[in-house]
């Protein structure tokens, strides 16, 4: 029997809301729990943010408060000129908030497109984050009697965070590296654990080689897939093989390096994930193209934008994250009132095939509806930078032995593109070792002139 809010199978008697008066309060308390903490923000920034101070007055705002119901008079922030402002006055920049010797614990991003840049904070803000991480990761069921193997890495990156949040939670932790295959399938042999933490690209690699090296349903103690760091655990098809081959419950989870490493999470209903952010980070909607403010409703589409309300050492203010989200709506039967979403896709993936936006995880969803047939990854190679791309799209897709394969496959896989996303796609097959490295996250768009 399930309850509601709860795993299946999970018995325990705990409240499954961890922080039940944040994340149960009507949307005027939540609204003016996040106001007052604004106001104080607006405050810091003004008088220790050169980088805000210089870049409010440039947008024409003056020393007077600018209130919550009127933040969308401020200018967005975006990745490159945070990267800027570091670049200032390394090592933390312009909008270092605080004395350098209050910066407790310093991150560093990936760095694929340029030298890495660094994220720090406080002992607060160190705090802030795993309160809100473990709303999150208590929100996708993980209590304190779960055992949860672990493969985001700990290293340089803002996804070693997690490992703070698991101890608050009080879980049992089995921390293995990213892409260490032999030992995840090792540890859930062996019974360490009955959560796993991956991307979806791991789970479903995960899901694949089950599915051929042990037919029979296995005798794995897991039960529940928490997917984060791509979309891909919320479309269907995927989600759907995942949770079969496996015998688990899949939830999805999602955060943003500059703003909380994990910020929404997908409760046990599978209704979209949770804003867990109250009263540290405030959330709007934007229209993707003019960026004008859209409501936060069921079927809203618009891209995210994120305002820190209590960060010390490095606040944001109106950060474009990127990622396109549809917000499918709250209350939940979990009882939690915070709003719930979806990502549908990187707002730099986006492409327009003769006026129809697209984006490349809905061609996962197609895809992934011909397994076993194919492995169910697939990538869009972008021949030019051009945002409007001819048809027929080239779409690359993944399949265990292309010799092997129905020739009609690829056939099949164009017709149901164009049917269900309205476009022409030429679809090629392509065999495993040949797709590259297996496993960690799918680019889903490829650049190849
Ligand atoms: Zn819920």
């Amino acid at each position: 029997m399930t309850r509601e809010g709860r795993l299946p199978g999970d018995t325990c008697d705990r409240d499954p809301i961890w922080d039940r008066e944040v994340e149960t309060e009507s949307h005027q308390q939540a609204f003016a729990r996040a106001a007052s903490a604004w106001h104080a923000q607006f405050r810091h920034l003004m008088d220790h943010s050169p980088f805000y101070a210089r870049k409010f007055r440039d947008a024409g705002v003056g020393e007077a408060p600018v209130s919550l119901k009127n933040i969308a008079r401020l200018p967005f922030s975006t990745k490159q000129e945070l990267k800027q402002a570091i670049d200032a006055a390394p090592p933390f920049g312009t909008n270092l908030c605080v004395p350098a010797e209050q910066v407790k614990r310093v991150y560093q991003t990936s760095g694929t497109t340029g030298a890495p840049s660094v994220l720090a904070l406080t002992r607060n803000d160190t705090d802030m984050w795993t309160v809100v991480g473990t709303r999150t990761y208590f929100a996708t069921g993980i209590h304190d009697h779960s055992s949860v193997l672990t493969t985001f890495g700990a290293g340089p990156f803002v996804a070693g965070h997690t490992h703070f949040v698991l101890s608050r939670i009080g879980c049992r932790s089995v921390p293995v590296a990213p892409g260490d295959t032999d030992r995840v399938i090792f540890g859930l042999e062996a019974g360490l654990a009955d959560t796993l933490l991956g991307t979806p690209s791991f789970a479903q690699y995960l899901a694949n080689r089950f599915e051929k090296s042990r037919p029979a349903r296995s005798t794995l103690a897991l039960t529940h897939i928490v997917t984060g760091g791509e979309p891909g655990g919320g479309i269907p098809a995927i989600r759907d093989h995942i949770q079969t081959v496996l015998g688990a419950t899949v939830t999805e989870v999602m955060g943003i390096g500059d703003i909380a490493p994990s910020l929404f999470g997908e409760c046990p209903e599978q209704q979209g994930m949770h804003f867990c952010g109250g009263g540290h980070v405030w959330v709007e909607l934007v229209d993707p193209d003019s960026r004008e403010p859209m409501a936060i409703e069921a079927g809203a589409v618009g891209e995210l934008v994120y305002t820190h309300l209590s960060r010390e050492a490095m606040p944001i203010v109106r950060f474009l994250g990127g990622d396109i989200a549809r917000i499918e709506g709250s209350p939940c039967a979990c009882g939690r009132a915070t709003f719930r979403m979806r990502v549908i896709g990187r707002r730099d993936d986006m492409f327009i095939v003769r006026g129809v936006n697209v984006y490349p995880s809905a061609i996962l969803a197609v895809v992934g509806t011909f397994r076993p047939r194919v492995t169910g990854r697939a990538r869009v190679i972008r021949e030019t930078a051009d945002v409007s791309v001819q048809p027929p799209v080239p779409v690359e897709v993944e399949v265990a032995d292309a010799q092997a394969a129905d020739p009609r496959l690829a056939a099949e896989i164009e017709a149901a593109i164009h049917s269900t996303l309205v476009f022409r796609a030429k679809v090629d097959l392509v065999p495993e070792p040949g797709f590259g490295e297996s496993g960690y996250k799918t680019r889903l768009t490829v650049n190849r002139p």
